[in-house]
């Protein structure tokens, strides 16, 4: 497209998907467990009225930054274990929100908690300040699994995490469950579900086990003390658990998700859907205005970035917390939405929504990719051939997928 399309496209997407959302990295943990590589630390507790602090200073300058008072229709509070921070430095963040953006009308607020870090009381004051979404690690229901996970709570506490949760007043909860662990059966795994059933969430997200490099479990398995997981195994569990949801009326509307109807998390959905999204707080990553961001990764040097003397807003959506800025290429973007939007295996991409953004049709920039992934079983088109989505059997090899796009 030449570039004069292309800042004609940027406007008139402007005007299309101008609504952002909004993401809030807290990367405090009271340990680490075994598998998490995730960006947190444990015996950082000290530091959270300080970060609380610096967020809000963030998200002053980020919107400082912007031409215009921002919509955000989502925030999420992700980690790390955002419930360790007091209610009222939730709601002193939230109130920091609607004072800097534009909160649109039954905007999707999420939090996610450990079992055992919030009490009900916790959830009442977290619901008053605004957080209308849970979202639980649960995990697994045996003590082995969570033993080998260093999860430090029982099934007992997700129980009344979840029964404070709705006294509490959440109607919108999820729990994220883990599979394919080692030495894992699939009946200990089933049982697992059926108990996580029994606590009727609206949502399920559900992972595959990944050895992540520098994590002990990764450690214990390269050095044998641990056997390696299975993953015919945890395939099998994968396609259990798809049929098993199902049948008690979740849909399956992302590679990892289920949803009851009209509990998809609209969060999450910005993502795979490409659409701008602010990142704030350590380590944060955000992308808007067609540039990737990431900040800076520890919290001691996230807070002194933010609390330095000559901190200044900075050329929207860079802050001073922000240590990476690419522009992204026109290329890059329809990667990107294809490598995210073949993810959500109801919707997939399609021809109408590709076409308005980019100006061109999907067959023109990927005929040749879709043919060949199409014979080889991996793609199809919707009924009505308006989209492109993962064949059932492709959900187990969509990273494979997704690299051809790249
Ligand atoms: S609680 Fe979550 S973020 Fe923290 S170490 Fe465990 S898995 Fe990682």
């Amino acid at each position: 497209m030449p570039s004069s399309a292309r800042r004609l496209y940027h406007a008139h997407d402007g005007i299309l998907s101008r609504v952002y959302s909004l993401y809030i990295h807290v990367p405090f943990c009271r340990q680490r467990c075994s598998y998490c590589d995730f960006n947190t630390y444990a015996g950082q507790e000290h530091l959270r009225a300080a970060y609380v602090e610096a967020v809000c200073r963030e998200l002053r300058f980020l919107a400082a930054g912007a031409s215009e008072r921002l919509p955000v229709h989502t925030v999420y509070f992700g980690g790390g274990t955002p419930s360790l921070l007091s209610p009222q430095q939730v709601a002193q963040v939230l109130e920091a929100v609607a004072q800097h953006f534009a909160l649109t009308a039954g905007a999707e607020v999420t939090l996610e908690a450990n079992p055992a870090t919030v009490d009900e009381a916790a959830l009442r004051a977290l619901r008053r300040a605004g957080v209308n979404r849970l979202s639980l690690g649960m995990q697994s229901a045996h003590p082995d699994d969570l033993r080998l996970l260093e999860r430090d709570h029982d099934f007992v506490a997700v129980i009344r995490t979840v029964v404070a949760a709705r006294r509490a007043g959440f109607d919108n909860l999820n729990l994220d469950l883990i599979f394919g662990l080692p030495q894992q059966p699939l009946a200990r795994w089933q049982q697992t579900v059926e108990l996580a059933l029994g606590l009727a969430p609206e949502h399920f997200s559900l992972y595959a086990l990944t050895l992540e490099h520098g994590t002990p479990l990764a450690h214990w398995v390269a050095h044998g003390l641990v056997p390696a997981p299975d993953d015919d195994l945890a395939a099998e569990m994968y396609l259990w658990a798809d049929r098993r949801l199902r049948e008690v009326g979740f849909a399956q509307y992302e590679i990892s998700n289920w949803a009851q109807p009209g509990r998809a998390c609209r969060h999450n959905l910005q993502y795979w859907r490409n659409r701008p999204y602010l990142g704030v707080g350590a380590g944060a990553h955000g992308y808007a205005a067609g540039v990737r961001t990431m900040n800076v990764l520890t919290p001691a040097a996230y807070i002194r970035r933010l609390q330095a003397e000559d901190a200044r807003p900075r050329p929207f959506p860079r802050t001073p917390a922000t240590v990476e800025a690419r522009r992204l290429s026109e290329a890059d973007e329809m990667a990107e939405t294809m490598m995210m939007g073949l993810r959500l295996t109801a919707e997939g991409v399609c021809r109408a929504a590709f076409a308005r953004r980019f100006g061109r049709s999907l067959e023109a920039v990927y005929g040749e990719k879709i043919r060949r992934l199409m014979a080889l079983g991996l793609l199809t088109w919707s009924a009505d051939g308006e989209c492109l989505r993962l064949t059932s059997r492709a959900r187990l090899v969509g990273n494979w997928v997704f690299r051809e796009f790249v």
